[in-house]
């Protein structure tokens, strides 16, 4: 199957765009935890490891308090080529999709976010099933985003973490990257065996 002229591509915002580990391990240093932060780990999405946090209540404590803190508008940039990547598709006349499964009570620290770190993105939703938002193809960092997705008949993207590494298929590990598999001539989603519904 050869791709349509118009791509919809759907961006992940935490792990992909953002630096949330990094936000995370801020939240758990305050609360007394040793965290290690993004240069150690770590090696599960759930969180819950040596260096980490103890339990998932501990853990979901976190998240719970950098998203109602304001935490998430105040994390770092994850990769300094994202703005540039994102233009290039757009450029290409693809529409960019920032698609997180972030609650939509996040909506507006999210959409600053993005527009103080210049992403320029057509269009910013908000799903807990993320093949929901309707793109051809992602970029995700989650295991089970991954997994939904190509579950779904997409197109997706792993973007390379150490709590990912188990998740087989296409791999980047910056945004460039995926823009330019996405942009070569030659590149086809049959190539990795995906339907498109
Ligand atoms: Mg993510």
């Amino acid at each position: 199957m050869t791709l349509p002229e118009t791509l919809r591509i759907g961006l992940d915002v935490d792990g992909v765009l953002a630096d949330y580990m990094s936000g995370i391990a801020g939240v758990g240093r305050v609360q007394g935890h040793p965290m290690h932060g993004r240069a150690a780990g770590p090696t599960t999405y759930g969180l819950v490891e040596p260096g980490w946090f103890p339990d998932t209540e501990s853990a979901s404590a976190a998240m719970a308090q950098l998203r109602d803190t304001g935490g998430l508008g105040r994390l770092q940039l994850l990769d300094p080529g994202a703005p540039a990547a994102v233009r290039k598709l757009r450029a290409a006349g693809h529409r960019v999709v920032v698609v997180t499964a972030r609650g939509a009570q996040t909506r507006r620290d999210t959409v600053s976010w993005l527009r103080r770190h210049g992403i320029e993105a057509d269009e910013v939703r908000f799903h807990a099933i993320k093949s929901e938002a309707g793109c051809h193809a992602y970029l995700d960092d989650a295991p089970h985003i991954v997994d939904e997705l190509r579950g779904a008949g997409r197109f997706a993207f792993v973007y390379d973490a150490p709590y990912n590494r188990h998740v087989a298929g296409p791999r980047v590990s910056r945004i460039a990257e995926f823009a330019e598999r996405l942009l070569d001539p030659a590149f086809d989603l049959s190539t990795f065996g995906c339907s498109q519904r």
